[in-house]
């Protein structure tokens, strides 16, 4: 095996809480069509499955059932070892008890820690207050699933600190710089650059990584390829594979992120390695 340093993960995000079978029929929705996605991501190169799921209407939800069918199908898949990471927002305006319940039960290895509130896309309000950051926090490390700190701006990198400060979060942290979401910090390269310089000032030996939606992804994800960080991909955070474009899965965002990462001349981290390089614990 090579140098740990030189792997790089690639997180795919293959349902998200917005793109619905309208916008592309290729997003999976169902708990089965979900799993088998992620298990073909997993062999396209994918070690972490950032895991959403829908209710009945097809609708951004924190469904406990759901999760809890998604998570049973994917252990059970012998073969497949990749690391799943549940969202804690399922999208905007769920209770809070409802989006701490699945990775409070199911165990997960990571689960998503959107580090502050913002105003979502102009139009609604993404709330993660004070007292449920610290709830959120002390219960990830009862149960020891690892947060992935979300970012979508500067201010919240400081939230970050003042979580780590207090306990409620625990080095080393491993940060998603969420990018190019309206009402958050726009995809450009020289964010990108500040954000990292950010996080190195409240958390340095943090590990990162980083994605933009729409039509700034690429810029990110060469970007963050040349400046050291992991990658996330997938339908969560764009429809389109390239301009005018539907995806026609989320594993042809996978296997395009494998090869700008081997043409670098670095490799895509298993998810064991990606485990190591976590400090997850197995
Ligand atoms: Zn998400």
């Amino acid at each position: 095996m090579s140098e740990l340093k030189n792997k790089r993960i690639i997180t795919v995000a293959p349902t998200g809480a917005w793109p619905t079978k309208e916008n592309t029929p290729n997003v999976p929705i169902e708990p089965e069509e979900i799993a088998e996605e992620i298990y073909n991501c997993w062999k396209e190169g994918a070690a972490i499955a950032h895991i959403h799921v829908r209710n009945d209407e097809g609708k951004a939800a924190m469904e406990f059932s759901k999760f809890e069918k998604v998570v049973t199908l994917v252990r059970a898949m012998k073969d497949c070892d990749i690391i799943m990471n549940l969202t804690t927002s399922g999208g905007i305006g769920l209770k809070e008890d409802d989006r701490i319940k699945p990775f409070y039960e199911l165990k997960p290895e990571m689960a998503s820690y959107d580090c502050g509130t913002m105003n979502w896309q102009h139009v609604t309000v993404f709330e993660n207050n004070p007292a449920f950051l610290e709830r959120l926090g002390t219960l990830m490390q009862e149960v020891g699933v690892k947060p992935e700190v979300e970012v979508f701006d500067p201010g919240m990198i400081y939230n970050a600190q003042h979580y780590l400060k207090n306990g409620f979060l625990k080095a080393p942290l491993h940060f998603q710089f969420c990018m190019g979401v309206p009402g958050g910090i726009s995809a450009t390269t020289k964010n990108l650059v500040f954000m990292k310089s950010c996080m190195e000032e409240v958390a340095p030996g943090s590990t990162w990584s980083a994605f933009g939606v729409g039509a700034r992804a690429m810029e990110i994800l060469y970007a963050t390829v040349a400046m050291g960080g992991h990658v996330r991909v997938g339908m969560e955070d764009n429809v389109l594979y390239k301009k005018g474009v539907i995806a026609e899965s989320n594993m042809v965002f996978v296997a395009r992120a494998k090869r700008i990462i081997e043409e670098f001349g670095l490799e895509t981290a298993t998810p064991n390695e990606a485990r190591e390089l976590l400090g997850l614990k197995k």
